[in-house]
């Protein structure tokens, strides 16, 4: 049985990589795909763990080998996620988690139609903005077009199966430990053999 995949969407700085650093400790075998992207590194980030930082001639060559899943421009920088080690985990049977933009989960749904859909929305624009301040990282131009992609995407809220409000850290956290418990259980997804197994007399 293949792995399932789940797509994570919502505006930087709503707080995805938080919610995923709390629940996954506690899901069990899941694997996080990193990135390339042509961001420049910030401060605490590690090449490899938390992107794979490219300059835009790597990026190019990734997309001329039809190595990424899907891509997208964001806020003047590429994105883009490696093909090759999400399908190797999902046909190891292991369950994947990509933490994208809306752009790219659209490309992902079209080439997965199969693939869970979760988008983490802010309390509200404002908190949003708050957010994207305090963090520090960004520019004044940088946090105003990253708001506006925010409005943006939050316009598309209902083209996913699931929505989390980062309100409360830790009842997002809850939630999104439901939805991925909730999906693994579903009955569509048993093997034959587990249905074998359950049917077996002793
Ligand atoms: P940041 O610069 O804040 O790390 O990321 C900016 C936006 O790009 C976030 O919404 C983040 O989820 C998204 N992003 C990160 N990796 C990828 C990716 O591989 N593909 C796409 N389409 N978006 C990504």
């Amino acid at each position: 049985m293949n792995g399932i995949l789940f797509v994570m969407t919502g505006a930087s700085g709503v707080g995805k990589g938080t919610i995923r650093q709390a629940a996954v400790p506690d899901l069990g075998d899941i694997h996080y795909s990193i990135s390339a992207t042509t961001r420049p590194r910030r401060e605490g980030e590690v090449d490899g763990v938390d992107y794979h930082f490219l300059d835009m001639a790597a990026f190019r060559a990734m997309l001329a080998h039809d190595a990424l899943l899907e891509y997208a421009e964001y806020v003047g920088d590429y994105y883009g996620t490696p093909a090759m080690p999400v399908d190797a985990a999902l046909s190891a049977g292991r369950d994947v988690l990509l933490e994208i933009e809306l752009e790219g989960a659209r490309q992902v749904r079209e080439k997965r139609p199969e693939a869970v859909m979760l988008f983490i929305a802010p309390p509200s624009i404002a908190e949003l903005e708050r957010r994207l301040r305090g963090r520090g990282t960004d520019g004044e131009t940088k946090i105003q077009r990253r708001l506006a992609r925010a409005r943006k995407e939050l316009l598309a809220v209902r083209e996913f199966d699931y929505v989390l409000v980062n309100d409360r850290l830790d009842e997002a956290v809850k939630a999104f430990r439901s939805v991925i418990r909730a999906e693994r259980l579903r009955a569509r997804r048993l093997s034959d053999e587990a249905v074998a197994a359950l049917l077996r007399a002793t």
